[in-house]
């Protein structure tokens, strides 16, 4: 269910502190260490999986459920209308760095590029 040498897996027990902004008892949302832009919050499930290659299909609903959060987050967070990304890096491809399934919620500013 959780590995206790992930940084996530700790973040989400709050054994490491961070700033969270929004928790229930299937995931965890909080704001990223080091923002890429002003609104800048990492979401993650409890449960602990490395990442996209290792989903399950038990997972599937509290995955639909963190894009929902993400949904209500970027509306208190004031982006909904500016706009957002929901990015989840998978290897490393793609600069994954913590291998805790996560999903980062981008915003507050353009992000140009067309890298999707
Ligand atoms: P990845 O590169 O794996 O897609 O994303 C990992 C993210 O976790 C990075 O954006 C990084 O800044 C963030 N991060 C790494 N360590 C910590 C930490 O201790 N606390 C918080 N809040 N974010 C972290
Ligand atoms: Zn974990």
């Amino acid at each position: 269910m959780t590995d206790p040498n992930c940084l996530f897996c700790k973040i989400a027990a709050k054994q490491i502190p961070s700033a969270i902004v929004h928790e229930d008892e299937e995931m965890v949302a909080f704001r990223d260490i080091a923002p890429q832009v002003p609104v800048h919050i990492v979401l993650v499930p409890r449960v602990h999986c490395a990442g996209l290659n290792d989903l399950t299909a038990d997972l599937a609903p509290v995955i639909g459920r963190i894009a929902l959060v993400a949904r209500d987050l970027a509306g208190r967070m004031g982006i909904a209308a500016s706009g957002y990304r929901l990015v989840a890096n998978c290897g490393p491809d793609a600069g994954q760095t913590v291998h805790h399934l996560h999903f980062h919620l981008l915003g507050g500013a353009p992000m140009g590029g067309r890298m999707a």
